[in-house]
């Protein structure tokens, strides 16, 4: 369980203010310029040694990704934070950008400065009204102290911040139609290679980092990056920043240590599950996007990479959904596949018709008018898409219903039967 000491986010719940004088009495811009005098390859090694994987979804190092920008291009580099929260269950960047924005936009100088770039912009998600408010109040405080701007906190190191709203769309998530829609383009994903480390905004070198992964560097540079490396989990260190929805008692957004386990997470802060532990049916452990497990899995996982990934499912954003016995879990799965359909972009084939099939089958199966095989015609279906698309929205549409299956099966099965009669 994480020490109080160690607890990066003090202010998550917005007991105190978010503003710059808050922040700094939290310990927010202490230090800064020494920080960014140590240069460029001193930042890329302290994040590197800390273990850090990005916060965002796909858990790639963020000191790795630092280190692929190119030291000698005569373009300008970008640093990109991607704050764009929109995968269902997710509310963890939300909270940071609300409470603690100047770790954030402190945490964007040192990534700046990481990878060589002299501007930044934050892409926040259009529905973020309040918190788009909140963080451009403090990026302009920032101006006015002179932590942003010509020579950024005394550094000696210009960096501008900038702040960009987009449209609702979850597509503009994923980092290349990110980019796309900060071009003035629409929001659609593009193909890679190119990277953006070689060919990102306005096709110079970028680097696209998620709000926590960079919220947290500020933290990770004052306490030194081995601290980091210490908590957690060894090939998921630090904390990290869970939220737990769903059928729980409490649900919250807490700051724990890697590697905690499933169940003490919702004992511990969400105030159980509702009924108890024994009326658990399902998790889904990271956003709407990974497969689900069952009770007696989720009694025994613990919250990391590599452990969510051998019991078939992932950490994802760490962003627990919690459903009791009371669940239709087809109509449950049915709902996110309504969602994905709704949200894909429509370039590619698999994911434009394959996730309206999804959904359609999905629904006749939940109302008993199906016929046995269209289950294994529901699975064929999910393997026809994962890793036939553009981007990932393709795998995050098939992974839920592969969840569904691996798991729940005869009761698709039974859901059949009984209407057949
Ligand atoms: Fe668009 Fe879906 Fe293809 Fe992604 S996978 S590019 S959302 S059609």
């Amino acid at each position: 369980m994480l020490d109080d000491k160690d607890r990066i986010f003090q202010n998550l719940y917005g007991q105190a203010s978010p503003d710059l004088s808050a922040a700094k009495a939290r310990g927010d811009w202490k230090d800064t310029a020494a920080f960014v005098k140590k240069g460029r390859e001193w930042l890329v090694h302290e994040v590197l040694i800390s273990g850090l994987r990005g916060r965002g979804g796909a858990g790639f190092s963020t000191g790795r990704k630092w280190s692929f920008m190119p030291k000698d291009s005569p373009l300008p580099s970008y640093i990109v934070i991607n704050a764009d929260e929109s995968e269902p269950g997710t509310c963890k960047d939300r909270d940071i950008i609300r409470h603690e924005p100047h770790k954030l936009i402190e945490g964007a100088l040192y990534a700046g400065v990481a990878i060589g770039a002299h501007v930044g912009y934050i892409y926040i998600r259009g529905e973020f009204f309040r918190e788009a408010e909140v963080l451009q109040k403090a990026i302009d405080e920032a101006y006015a102290d002179g932590l942003l701007g010509k020579n950024a906190a005394g550094s000696g190191y210009d960096f501008d911040l900038y702040l960009h709203r987009g449209a609702g769309a979850y597509i503009c998530g994923e980092e290349s139609a990110l980019l796309q829609s900060l071009e003035g383009k629409k929001g659609m994903p593009r193909l890679k290679p190119p990277f953006p480390a070689n060919c990102g905004l306005y096709g110079c070198p970028t680097t696209v980092n998620n709000v926590e992964s960079i919220a947290v560097v500020p933290t990770i540079l004052r306490r030194g990056g081995a601290w980091f490396a210490a908590l957690g989990h060894p090939d998921s260190t630090g904390t990290k920043v869970f939220c737990i929805s769903g059928h729980v008692n409490t649900p919250c957004t807490v700051e724990e240590e890697m590697g905690i386990p499933l169940r003490a997470l919702i004992e511990t802060h969400a105030g159980g599950v509702r009924g108890g532990w024994d009326n658990l049916m399902a998790v889904i452990p990271g956003g709407s996007s990974t497969p689900m497990i069952p009770k007696d899995v989720a009694a025994n996982v613990t919250m990391d990479f590599d452990s969510l990934r051998n019991v078939g499912t992932g950490l994802g954003t760490a962003s627990l959904i919690v459903m009791d016995k009371s669940t239709d879990i087809i109509e449950a799965i049915a709902r996110l596949s309504h969602f994905y359909m709704h949200e894909s972009c429509g370039q590619c084939t698999p994911c434009r018709e394959g996730t309206g099939w999804l959904w359609r089958l999905l629904k006749k199966i939940g109302e008993g008018e199906a016929e046995i095989s269209d289950i294994d015609k529901l699975e064929d279906l999910t393997y026809r898409i994962e890793g036939h698309t553009i981007c990932a929205l393709g795998d995050a549409a098939a992974w839920p219903v592969q969840g569904l299956l691996r798991h729940f099966r005869p009761e698709l099965e039974r859901r059949i039967r009984l209407v057949a009669g």
